[in-house]
């Protein structure tokens, strides 16, 4: 395969379909997730966790691990929200470096990004014990440049995560590139053992378990209809009745709703689409990442993609910031991974889904308080990891008042923003143009 000539905008092609296509995510086929009896919602909690992704089942399972009474609620099933349809790619750190962080915030910083560390390795570590079924896999993550003026910025990351972090890192040239990604369009790019795969649902259907056996009480298809403060504690409104407990978690990231408006007005829901080919087989398979490799690119309507365990390549991509249909967005992601992967051309696609990512101002994520309530959320696509970590490190506040350093970061809003991003086509427009540079 030729590396030397990057493709230009690839045409528009309509994805073949495989028998049996469908728009829910590849990971609920292999996936049992505990089943809970429906049973009624006690008055009264210590604690009341909203959401039961990665941050609101590990934070329960902390907490309940600490002997507290934890009730969960959620407004869909266990892994409707975004950690039962993401990519299962698991990485380290946070949007900004280190450097910046220091510079910026001083010790809070450095305690952010110490943290995101801590929360790469206690996602191997959970999995191992909690979710071995989860395939969680230390296969290294690539990420390439998808012009050449992005290699200067991926030589600094490279040097930074190497020397400042002891990453092993290593920046591959283009010529370099073919054992790595046989692809199109890239002119290099930046390795590193910073990156592992996962299987994103079971690992979930895995903290659910453990947050089931500690005691914390699971209750899906719950909403939260608002949080009345007490002054001491919180009455808790759900479909289902009201809770009052001492202490109420906010787990809600990318589909926070007007239950959490202090949230919504500072996290930014932004859709991410994802489609899966039928399996290639192994020659093909090998053909498209031979090392196993989570790879993604560098711009800012980035793509990631990696192989899942049986062989399928997994596309994904933001392929726009205006709500599209996951029909339209499948069909913009088959004709990109085609500008990439020519070679595949005619593989049917067999599964397709979308998820909300939860985007924040800063690019940071952020566990903090207001008025009496926690807030664990804004991972901005990276919340394997982080939303893991940030949910025990709540569960840690909660039960035994071990404040994180980084929590009274200012978790910034934008004046007259309630949670209906008008601005993001405008952010598109823009960010297609920094692409194009
Ligand atoms: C397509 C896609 C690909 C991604 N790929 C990756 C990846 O490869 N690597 C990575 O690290 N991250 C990835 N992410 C991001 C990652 O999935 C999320 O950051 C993470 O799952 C967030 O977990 P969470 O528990 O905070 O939120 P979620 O898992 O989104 O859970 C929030 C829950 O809150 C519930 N809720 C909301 N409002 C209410 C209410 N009023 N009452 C009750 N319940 C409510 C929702 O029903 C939902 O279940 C991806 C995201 C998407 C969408």
């Amino acid at each position: 395969m030729s590396l030397s000539s990057p493709p230009g905008p690839p045409g528009k092609r309509v994805a073949p379909l495989a028998d049996g296509y469908r728009e829910t995510p590849l990971w609920w086929d292999d996936t049992t997730f505990p089943t809970v009896e429906e049973s009624p919602l006690p008055g009264t909690a210590d604690v009341v966790v909203v959401g039961a992704g990665f941050t609101g089942l590990a934070a329960a399972a902390r907490l309940a691990s600490h002997g507290k009474h934890v009730i969960v609620v959620d407004a869909g099933a266990l892994g409707e929200g975004a950690s039962g349809r993401n990519a299962g790619m698991v990485h380290a750190g946070v949007r900004r470096d280190l450097a910046f962080l220091e510079r910026k915030y001083g010790d809070a910083g450095r305690a952010l990004h110490h943290a995101s560390v801590e929360a790469y390795a206690f996602v191997a570590k959970t999995a191992a014990t909690a979710a071995p079924d989860a395939m969680y896999a230390q296969t290294g993550w690539l990420h390439l440049a998808h012009r050449r003026s992005r290699m200067k910025g991926l030589r600094r990351e490279e040097a930074e995560r190497r020397q400042r972090l002891g990453e092993s890192t290593v920046m591959l040239e283009q010529a370099a590139l073919e054992s790595e990604a046989p692809c199109r369009g890239f002119y290099g790019g930046m390795l590193t053992d910073n990156g592992a795969s996962i299987h994103p649902a079971r690992y979930l259907a895995g903290l659910a378990r453990l947050s089931i056996t500690n005691g914390a009480a699971v209750h899906p298809h719950t909403r939260v209809r608002s949080i009345e403060s007490l002054g001491t504690g919180s009455r808790v409104h759900t479909s289902h009745g009201d809770i009052t407990a001492g202490d109420v978690l906010v787990a809600t990231n990318g589909y926070t709703d007007a239950a959490a408006p202090w949230a919504r007005r500072r996290i930014i829901p932004i859709g991410s689409y994802i489609i899966a080919t039928e399996p290639l087989g192994d020659a093909r398979a090998a053909g498209v990442s031979p090392q196993h490799r989570m790879m993604s690119d560098t711009r800012n309507f980035l793509h990631y993609w990696r192989l899942s365990p049986d062989g399928r390549l997994l596309f994904g991509g933001r392929t726009s910031f205006a709500p599209v249909s996951v029909q339209t967005a499948r069909d913009r992601l088959y004709s990109a991974m085609i500008g990439i992967y020519p070679q595949l051309a005619g593989v049917r696609v067999s599964h397709a889904w979308t998820g909300n990512v939860g985007f924040t101002f800063d690019q940071l994520p952020h566990l903090t308080r207001s008025d009496g309530v926690t807030y664990a959320m804004g991972y901005c696509g990276s919340g394997i990891a982080l939303g893991s970590w940030m949910g025990t490190l709540a569960g840690e506040w909660i039960a035994r008042g071990a404040r994180p350093a980084f929590s009274d970061l200012r978790f910034p809003r934008l004046p007259f923003y309630r949670g209906h991003p008008w601005f993001l086509p405008l952010v598109g427009v823009y960010y297609s143009w920094l692409d194009r540079l």
